[in-house]
């Protein structure tokens, strides 16, 4: 019994003569005894409270997220979104060798897996949907790799197609935090649904059930009072809400979009996207990003071949710059009010200020989220969240000027004069190139050291060496020594060396050879604009 709040103790008693066969009843009444002093002080309680009326449902049926159903949520109730789980990184060291890892918390994680939908009115009542597909995975460690974690799952999925009650039991307790056992789940006559099942939580502060929907999966709904409720009409609403669950067929296999509060969410192959956009704008920049994102990432592939499979990426665009500031402030634990673009990694999201309406500001939202998109494609490609400098920021710059062609859904490197890299290097290709082999070895600090012109300097540097490794040296070959710093850079950071080495060996012999190379390749560069990378093989 213990666990088990006062003032919920009636209703146990309740519960156990409605759902327990009859040996069980004189066990169990014998545990009430024990409680008898429990009892009376909550009954007292009770009747000075009195109970409340449940809340009611939306008239209507609406779609319950990315869960293929359409259903009745509360009454004047707000969809909660998800929250987006915590990584914490960790550094590791084996000999000379160290690298860093990102972890999540396991069950974090399976909650969010797990998790379909959210509402909460303004009374503070909740209604939570989920689908049941797996029990929280086992490890070690509460903390793992997020990849890992979510390969367990999918394998734990494959397990849990007709549950039995006790895993019921285990996955309610695992959902909830409070322990379930088998006997407090009992069948439940609704109508609508294939099959049901009560869960006993022993309190009126919450009713869930189990139910199975006409699309043969198992899902779970639970009302949780913002006032304890009686359970007959508790239980009223709970028949009430899955006599309204419909199997909704209109939800694209393709992408999927989701509104939950001011933010919408679409799903496309690769990734995700948030947006609070004006709704007017919403509909076309979501259809238009989403595709439009897929052609990049296809090109950071082509350049950057991954080392690992990809997960989905997170990419939210905010309407609004106090927004913005706000929650980069609220997730990162730093200002980041002169920013416009962030790669948070302990959130793994890019967050992306969008700056406007008119084809100009579009562009430029663009240019930001290709730049920023890099990160966290690298990041996710090399699971490294540690590179060099020259090589992150060089590449990011990179894919900041393309070419894309709307039929084919491609995109091209486009050297643009007037932005301000390239702009700037066909002033003083000199200056950039002897600024090259100085950049090498800063890390982050010494790299945004300096006057805003002096920081600027050296990412127009970092995208002159990555212009000239990416398309000069495989284009002549005069520069043919130059064509394994990439490959080699990437070979020995995925080997776990660190930045630093990789960039040492990676360069070895080459630096000051450098601006005399690049002095070239600049004068004769039109011959190279069209080199493309082969595709990489899939991975
Ligand atoms: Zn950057």
């Amino acid at each position: 019994m213990v666990g088990r709040a006062a003032p919920s103790a009636p209703k146990i008693r309740l519960n156990f003569l409605r759902w327990c066969g009859g040996n069980d009843i004189l066990q169990r009444m014998k545990n009430m005894r024990e409680m008898s002093f429990v009892l009376s002080v909550a009954a007292l309680a009770i009747v000075c409270q009195g109970m409340a009326a449940v809340p009611s449902l939306k008239g209507s049926a609406e779609p319950a997220g990315a869960m293929g159903l359409k259903v009745r949520p509360l009454a004047s109730a707000q969809a909660v979104p998800a929250p987006t789980p915590e990584a914490k990184r960790y550094g590791w060291k084996r000999g000379s060798e160290s690298g860093e890892v990102t972890h999540h918390d396991v069950r974090e994680i399976w909650l969010l897996h797990e998790r379909g939908c959210q509402w909460k009115d303004r009374k503070g009542n909740k209604l939570t949907l989920a689908t049941v597909s797996s029990l929280c995975p086992e490890f070690e460690y509460d903390h793992e790799e997020r990849a890992k974690i979510e390969a367990a799952i999918k394998e734990g999925t494959a397990a849990f197609k007709e549950p039995t009650n006790e895993q019921l039991a285990k996955w309610a307790s695992q959902f909830t935090g409070k322990q379930i056992a088998s006997d407090a789940i009992s069948s439940f006559a609704a109508s609508r649904v294939l099959e049901a099942k009560l869960v006993d939580f022993g309190g009126g502060a919450r009713c869930a059930a189990f139910f199975k929907s006409k699309d043969g999966a198992w899902r779970y709904a639970e009302f949780l009072f913002a006032q304890e409720a009686k359970e007959r009409d508790a239980q009223r609403l709970m028949k009430q809400f899955l006599s309204g669950v419909v199997v909704d067929k209109t939800k694209s296999a393709a992408g999927s979009v989701v509104t939950e509060g001011k933010w919408t969410t679409m799903k496309v192959p690769g990734y995700i996207f948030k947006t609070d956009l004006p709704p007017s704008q919403r509909g076309a920049f979501l259809k238009d990003t989403s595709r439009y994102m897929v052609a990049m990432q296809a090109a950071y592939r082509r350049y950057v071949p991954p080392q690992r499979k990809l997960g989905d990426s997170t990419i939210r665009v905010f309407a609004d710059k106090a927004d913005y500031d706000a929650y980069a402030k609220d997730t990162t634990g730093e200002d980041n009010t002169r920013s416009i673009g962030l790669w948070n990694p302990s959130r793994e999201e890019l967050l992306i200020l969008n700056q406007g309406k008119d084809v100009a500001e579009r562009r430029e939202t663009m240019k930001i989220m290709r730049h920023e998109a890099f990160h966290q494609y690298l990041f996710y490609a090399t699971g490294n969240g540690n590179h060099a400098m020259w090589f992150n920021e060089g590449h990011a710059c990179f894919f900041e000027n393309v070419m894309y062609s709307p039929k084919k859904n491609t995109v091209r490197f486009y050297e643009d004069l007037k932005d301000r890299r390239a702009g700037a290097v066909a002033e003083d290709p000199e200056k950039y190139a002897n600024l090259v082999p100085k950049i090498l070895y800063m890390n982050r600090a010494a790299f945004y050291g300096g006057t805003l012109q002096a920081v600027n300097d050296k990412y127009t540097a970092a995208w002159a060496a990555t212009y000239f490794l990416e398309k000069g040296a495989p284009s002549f070959e005069e520069f043919a020594a130059y064509r394994n710093v990439l490959p080699t850079y990437l070979k020995e950071t995925a080997a776990g060396k660190s930045w630093e080495e990789a960039t040492k060996i990676a360069w070895e012999g080459l630096e000051a050879g450098f601006p005399a190379a690049f002095m070239k390749f600049w004068n004769k560069r039109a011959g190279a604009r069209n080199y493309e990378p082969p595709e990489p093989k899939a991975k």
